[in-house]
């Protein structure tokens, strides 16, 4: 959740393999994230939603890394200021709907949220698999495992809520996860936003 922010993209090297590496994931996580919030919306399951943040933070933390290689740090700051604020606006538009949503009652499909929570798992291993080589030393090759242990928490998480409503056929298991999730996402979009501010503050007082 909200994990591989600046800390899990510390390459300065740009080689092609490396470009070709980080496009990937790319790729994996900008469809992850449309892949989960359109069977979130569908299946009306909000951790499904919930999880699709994770992705599009990660889609947009490698895709900034890929641009800002050479830049200085004010143009970083900045790209993570608007990837913290963009990202902070997604989890409350999520606790928000999670709210809404035990107002209506609505029933998410239980089916649909174990599949999608697999296939969530299943690209983020990929990416772990992608990137753990080019990680050397051992803090990075860390925050890679961490990074990568705290997305399987989040689709195990939704897997369960899956089973919880499956067992239970009541959605409070979807929406608990849900908020839970958002919750968490918010704090730490939180914290990025306060990083790449006081980084922004520093480049100006570099000038
Ligand atoms: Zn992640």
């Amino acid at each position: 959740m909200a994990c591989c922010d600046d800390t899990c993209a510390p390459f300065d090297g740009a080689s092609p393999a490396y470009r070709r590496a980080l496009l990937a994931v790319i790729a994996i996580n900008a469809t992850m994230f449309a892949t989960e919030v359109a069977a979130g919306l569908g299946a009306s399951s909000r951790a499904l939603l919930a999880d699709a943040l994770d992705f599009a933070g990660d889609a947009a933390t490698y895709t900034i890394t890929l641009w800002a290689i050479g830049r200085p740090l004010r143009t970083r700051a900045t790209a993570a200021l608007l990837k913290g604020l963009s990202l902070a606006l997604m989890a409350l538009w999520v606790l928000a709907t999670t709210a809404w949503q035990v107002v209506v009652q609505g029933m998410p499909r239980a089916e649909v949220m174990g599949v999608i929570g697999l296939l969530a798992l299943a690209a983020n291993l990929a990416s772990v698999l992608i990137l753990v080589r080019w990680k050397d030393g051992d803090a990075n090759v860390r925050s890679v495992w961490l990074c990568s242990r705290n997305d399987a928490i989040g689709n195990v998480a939704v897997i369960a809520a899956a089973g919880g409503v499956w067992v239970t056929a009541r959605a409070w298991p979807d929406l608990v996860v849900a908020a839970a999730m958002a919750g968490l996402f918010l704090t730490s979009s939180v914290k990025i936003i306060s990083q790449a501010a006081a980084e922004l503050r520093a480049a100006a007082a570099a000038a």
